[in-house]
């Protein structure tokens, strides 16, 4: 593709001022200071300067450095008492400031890929090429910050006039071959910002989707992609995408966007809506509730075969396996019983991660499911005894399983209302103790 030699030099500097928090536009005039202090050229990149052009909040700062990158960030750190981690490996560094504001700083580098999914070599270069191996156009746009070009827009690969035609364009025809999970972010940035992928992108993206490159992928790479896909905002179109252009393959052979699962997606959406509405500071993973859903019609050991293949970290694997082994029973008995007693609500529930709940009342569909799990999530599970252990050794109980059994019964009275007091639980324990 032909460098398209930037507009102009628009200059981006009032409209920073104007969109950026006052605290990040004066960082990134002290950083084009300190640049012209080291002479060296200093660039604002990546998803911030798209947004701020589209009118987006981003507050994740990255910055590429044409020389030193590596010795500008510890000149950085330095001046502001700011904390430093460098990634010799990929040239970058992780700079964060006394208040907490982190960014990243990386050397200007031109990469080569060894084999198509492998990690790229990286060589220091020029901003050019290092927009040049960027994934897409929009992508690709940077602004100096140094003190006498400061807000001057770098666009060498038309990321503006794709930003203003709504359009999604790689770079070279070689993109996706170089790195498949531009696949995944091609449908990440066409559904949320509803912009369409243009034409010859789309046959390369369709080339690359139908070979084999996404299965070179490895686990946590493939994942990233996936999971930031799912933690979009309206993940349903993405998921769609994916299934259009035959990616869920590469997730596991069984998987396909059933009209089942496409109304399963609905229907979470839904439940999302509500459970946030009625829980709204309790916190949750939300692109594993998408997650776990996409995985519904799978059986067990094909679920583990996919958290396999992600190399999905511990606590995301756990949940999705209690969520596989529990959601079903715990549906079909919340089903069967009626008017179910609070302590049969908390056992059919108790095993099941919020996660999990989500995706069970979108799959009930009924109000007074929802009705259940509420009062499960507000009530029922902060429900505990009075005494524990140590109280009913002083009651004189010989240790042993029947603690268990004893504690158990009491949670099950207290979530009954059949006790309501300390005293009330001694009485029962005691009763329980004689039989
Ligand atoms: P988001 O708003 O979702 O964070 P982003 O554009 O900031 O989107 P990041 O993954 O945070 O995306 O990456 C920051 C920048 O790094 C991108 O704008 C792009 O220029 C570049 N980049 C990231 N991943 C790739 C990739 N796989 N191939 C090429 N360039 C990439
Ligand atoms: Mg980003």
């Amino acid at each position: 593709m032909k460098p398209v030699i930037s507009q102009g030099h628009r200059n981006l500097r009032a409209l920073m001022h104007r969109r950026l928090p006052a605290k990040i536009f004066k960082r990134l005039q002290e950083i084009g200071r300190l640049a012209d202090a080291t002479s060296v050229s200093a660039y604002l990149v990546g998803g911030l300067v798209r947004d701020l052009l589209l009118g987006y909040t981003n507050l994740d700062v990255d910055i590429a450095v044409e020389g030193d990158g590596m010795a500008f960030a510890r000149r950085l750190a330095d001046r502001y008492g700011a904390g430093l981690k460098v990634f010799d490996r990929f040239a970058t560094a992780l700079v964060v400031f006394p208040d907490g504001f982190k960014l990243d700083v990386a050397t200007a580098r031109c990469e080569s890929y060894a084999h198509p999914t492998a990690l790229p070599t990286v060589e220091p270069s020029s901003i050019k090429d290092d927009l040049y191996r960027r994934d897409f156009t929009i992508n690709a746009l940077a602004i100096r910050l140094n003190a006498s070009h400061f807000g001057e827009l770098v666009d060498f690969y038309g990321g503006q006039r794709d930003l203003e035609r709504k359009v999604i364009r790689v770079l070279h025809a070689r993109s996706f071959v170089d790195d498949p999970t531009r696949v995944f972010r091609a449908i990440r940035f066409e559904q949320r910002f509803g912009f369409h992928i243009e034409k010859h992108t789309l046959t390369l993206l369709k080339e690359a989707a139908a070979s084999d490159l996404v299965r070179r992928l490895s686990g946590p790479r493939l994942r990233n992609e996936v999971m930031r896909l799912l933690s979009e905002q309206a993940p349903t179109r993405a998921i769609r995408r994916m299934a259009e252009f035959d990616l869920l393959r590469f997730l596991h052979a069984d998987l396909a966007l059933t009209s089942h699962l496409a109304g399963l997606l609905v229907d979470l959406g839904k439940s999302l809506a509500w459970w946030t509405k009625r829980f709204p500071r309790r916190p949750f993973d939300r692109a594993l509730v998408y997650f776990i859903g996409l995985m519904d019609e799978l059986s067990e050991s094909a679920t583990h075969a996919v958290v396999k293949r992600l190399a999905l970290p511990g606590e995301q694997a756990h949940k999705i396996s209690l969520a596989k082994r529990h959601l079903a029973p715990a549906l079909r008995s919340l089903v069967r019983q009626r008017s179910p007693k609070p302590s049969e609500t908390y056992r059919t529930l108790a095993d099941l991660p919020d996660e999990g709940l989500i995706l069970l009342v979108a799959k009930a569909r009924s109000k007074d499911i929802a009705r259940l799990v509420s009062a499960y999530v507000t009530t029922q599970q902060h429900v505990k005894p009075s005494l524990n252990g140590t109280d009913l050794k002083a009651l004189g109980i010989k240790p042993g399983p029947v603690y268990k059994k004893i504690l158990d019964r009491l949670l099950e009275a207290r979530l009954n209302g059949e006790v309501k007091t300390k005293a009330d639980e001694r009485k029962l324990v005691k009763k329980l103790a004689e039989v």
